[in-house]
């Protein structure tokens, strides 16, 4: 069955409001200090043992702990490498309060603040795991990716190592700014954040090899369709019938939009406006 893409409830304001400054998204700003803390070569031994010890300090020995949480992915049926890598590389505990660091690498959401969370590790591999499937050049890269609901900032991270460019949106100032704070240290040139509603999406950056939303709607918006390049692939939560709320993937191709209803999943909602 390839259902249409159903109308959004609530139509998105045209043009996109977005606050001045948002309109030339900049880069996360670059500072001084050591360029990509952790970086290794990506390149995890799936069978290697690893230590089963939380850190019990910031960062202290958060690679080996990074390690287990992706052998638990792998385990739990996350099988591209590259998503793998992404994941153990970017050090969650950096995106969490300092007095939620030892549940970081849990396979659990966890509250950002301001009521919302960050997604757990398993459900952002899984999407991320959807975009590349669809939308990854032959190379493996993503071209220009599109994320609604930026959050803490965590998984714009993991896409920049899977993608060429990443424009972020945020309803919330509060996130936005802590977003940003939290990214200045992984210096990701190709990280770009916005504060806006994302029900629009972001038309400066279109189109988009893929846009993955971490707040669910009634709907897809239309924009974000609008917005999808032919070939590209949309992975959002949705509500679909029962109030229940499930993984979405949009595929855009020169016939027409496809739609595919995949597992139950529970986001934060998808709100429109700013505050
Ligand atoms: N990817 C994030 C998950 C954040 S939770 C992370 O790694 O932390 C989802 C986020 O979507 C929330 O911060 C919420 O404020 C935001 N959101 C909800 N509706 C939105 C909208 N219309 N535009 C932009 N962001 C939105």
């Amino acid at each position: 069955m390839k259902p249409t893409v159903k109308p959004a409830v609530k139509r998105p304001g045209f043009p996109v409001r977005l606050e001045p400054d948002a309109g030339t998204p900049s880069a996360t700003k670059k500072v001084a200090g050591r360029a990509h803390p952790e970086r290794d070569t990506g390149i995890f031994d799936f069978k290697k043992p690893t230590p089963t010890a939380l850190p019990s300090g910031v960062g202290l020995d958060s690679k080996a702990v990074r390690a287990r949480m992706v052998h638990k992915l792998a385990a739990q049926g996350i099988a591209d490498a590259q998503v793998l890598a992404a994941m153990g590389q970017v050090e969650r505990h950096r995106f969490v309060d300092s007095a939620l660091v030892n549940q970081a690498y849990e396979d659990t959401s966890l509250p950002i603040g301001l009521g919302q969370t960050i997604s757990k590790p398993n459900v952002v591999a899984r999407m991320l795991c959807l975009l590349r499937e669809g939308a990854a050049s032959p190379q493996g890269k993503l071209g220009r990716v599109l994320e609604i609901g930026t959050g803490c900032g965590y998984q714009a991270a993991v896409l920049a190592h899977l993608a060429q460019e990443v424009y972020s949106i945020e309803r919330l100032r509060g996130l936005h700014d802590k977003a940003r704070e939290n990214l200045r240290v992984f210096r990701l040139a190709n990280v770009h954040l916005l504060f806006g509603d994302g029900m629009a999406g972001y038309a400066r950056g279109a189109p988009y090899a893929a846009i993955i939303a971490a707040a669910g709607g009634e709907a897809i918006p239309p924009a974000w369709v609008e917005q999808l390049a032919i070939g590209g692939r949309l992975v959002a939560p949705m509500h679909v019938a029962g109030g229940a709320q499930a993984l979405v993937v949009l595929d855009k191709t020169p016939q027409g939009v496809t739609q595919t209803v995949l597992e139950a999943v529970h986001f934060v909602p998808l709100k429109s406006g700013t505050s």
